[in-house]
């Protein structure tokens, strides 16, 4: 997930298209980017970290011209750097990427083998040489980039920008969101409304598969087979701050609703259906090593930690291997038994929970290799790590982890399924079985999204209730442990989860919160809990 925009109009493109950048910097904020178009010439500027050095760089060295586009990045491939953030250039194409270029290794061996050669490590930069080497066939620019799409597989909101053709900036779509918006002789791009409010509040939405061509005057749509598609602005009449949350009430809803997304990004080029196969290469495991491992240790903190709980489930029954399961904060003071076939497995959504980076300090003196989940690329657990696999969920502003709680339990699935194929224990039909249910679980909680009127309803039932208890049995038993946490965390309401089976053996039988006065225990046996 990250932040794009362009423009094509009169006035100075840079301050614009800066302006826009900072109002979607909750969708990324690794590195940034502008590229901006004068007199024939390009000029890029790009930097590591947040917007703030850009636009120092853009201080120092600034940049001219009415055409431009701009790049705000949260990094799927290759790690936050000035070489890996947008806008990437190949010849006279320049292009800025929001999404996943799943087959971009094969694109880039063959393009390499042509001649091309790449900077940096993204999948990006493949596009704008695909489309690069189009144009030196002979092809027009927006030619080029439709029959560049042909040969991509992914996700992707894109938009280019040509040295050679400057009146027009160029926009594709598949999976990932992006917005025209129409003013006075001016046009603008940006991966969402909040970016354009105050320029225009007319905007139209480019559907999957559909390319823009987008001028000053105006713009064009045309479908995946070159059809023009009708489809007039609409106006916006959201205001700043429920266009950030898309129109949610609050970033946790929005993001519950991003789940869809993030778990299928979190998938994306990773499962060969047909081969019943995971394809891992992050995390760099080979045959022979995950045919020694006798003990994965994961290790986390919080939400991240009931994760892991469901992990234990999903490995040891998919893959047949032992697994631990510690709080960060206490696995360094016990004497865990980690050996060189131990495999340590710390999950973290930022990837700096310090106590989880502890824990591979325990793992390093035991000479045990460390694979690890988490959502932000190169962060210190990455790094300390021999094998790292992402989720994609993109920046999480809610305090109250929901998609990165949902994508760490895909990573694991996952994880769960490429090791159980390594070591022979599951087999192919199987494996295609769980991929195959794993495919369809962006649709069933776009399904479970649509129950949200019945449960605000339910809500407001139960909000006079002074205590919670969840239930659950199996890999349910963690989910209901994360449903109490949600529950504590949002409402301060006191709420407990608990294995279904000991629930009638222990709260109720003892008489506790759960009773009318929890200080006189009614019935059962046991006083308190
Ligand atoms: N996959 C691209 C990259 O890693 C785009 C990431 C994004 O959407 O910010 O550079």
């Amino acid at each position: 997930m990250c932040g794009i925009v362009g423009y094509v109009g009169g006035r100075e493109a840079a301050p614009l298209i800066l302006d826009s950048l900072r109002k979607l910097e909750y969708r990324g904020y690794d590195s940034a980017g502008i590229a901006v178009l004068h007199n024939g010439e390009v000029a890029i500027r790009r930097c590591e970290g947040k917007l703030t050095n850009l636009e120092n760089s853009l201080s120092q060295k600034p940049v001219e011209g009415s055409v431009g586009i701009g790049h705000t990045r949260w990094a799927t491939h290759g790690k936050p750097s000035e070489t890996n953030a947008h806008p990437h250039r190949a010849g006279d194409v320049v292009v800025v990427h929001n999404g996943i270029i799943e087959n971009y290794l094969e694109l880039k061996e063959r393009l390499s083998k042509n001649g091309s050669r790449f900077e940096s490590e993204t999948d990006t930069e493949i596009v704008a040489h695909l489309v690069d080497e189009k144009i030196r066939k002979g092809a027009d620019f927006l030619a080029a980039v439709t029959r560049s799409l042909r040969e991509i597989h992914g996700s992707y909101a894109l938009v280019f920008l040509n040295r050679k053709d400057p009146q027009r900036l160029i926009v594709a779509k598949n999976s990932t969101p992006i917005v025209i918006g129409g003013g006075q002789g001016e046009t603008f791009i940006a991966s969402d409304i909040p970016a354009l409010l105050e320029y225009t509040r007319k905007v139209t939405f480019l559907e999957d598969g559909e390319v823009a061509e987008v001028k000053a005057g105006g713009y064009r749509i045309l479908d995946g087979k070159g059809k023009a598609v009708k489809r007039p602005f609409k106006e916006i009449t959201w205001d700043a701050v429920a266009a950030r949350k898309d129109g949610h009430r609050h970033f946790m809803l929005k993001e519950i609703h991003e789940q869809p997304r993030a778990i299928a990004d979190t998938f994306r080029g990773r499962i060969s259906l047909q081969e019943g196969n995971v394809s891992l290469g992050e995390i760099a495991l080979k045959t022979k090593e995950v045919e020694r491992i006798d003990k994965i240790h994961l290790v986390a903190c919080g939400t991240a930690w009931h994760a892991a709980l469901v992990g234990k489930f999903m490995i040891e029954e998919i893959a047949g291997i032992s697994a631990e399961v510690d709080y960060g904060s206490e696995f360094r003071y016990r004497s865990p038994f980690v050996s060189p076939r131990s495999l340590l497995l710390p999950i973290s959504q930022s990837g700096e929970t310090a106590d989880t980076l502890a824990a591979i300090d325990v793992a390093r003196t035991n000479k045990a290799k460390v694979v690890s989940i988490c959502n932000v690329v190169d962060s210190s657990l990455a790094r300390k790590s021999n094998g790292v696999l992402y989720t994609r969920a993109g920046p999480e502003i809610s305090v109250a982890s929901t998609k990165a709680f949902t994508t760490q339990l895909t990573a694991l699935y996952l994880l769960a399924i490429a090791l159980g194929r390594l070591n022979g224990r599951l087999k192919r039909a199987e494996a295609r079985r769980l991929l195959e249910d794993l495919m369809h679980l962006p649709h069933w909680i776009e399904e479970a999204l649509k129950l949200e009127a019945a449960l605000d309803d339910l809500a407001r039932e139960l909000s006079n209730a002074s205590n919670f208890l969840y239930l659950g049995r199996g890999i349910n038993y963690p989910i209901a442990l994360e449903g109490a946490l949600k529950l504590k965390e949002i409402s301060y309401i006191h709420a407990e989860g608990y294995p279904a089976g000991d629930a009638c053996s222990d709260p109720f039988a003892a008489g506790s919160v759960f009773s009318e006065d929890f200080r006189k225990p009614q019935g059962g046996g046991v006083e308190g809990w």
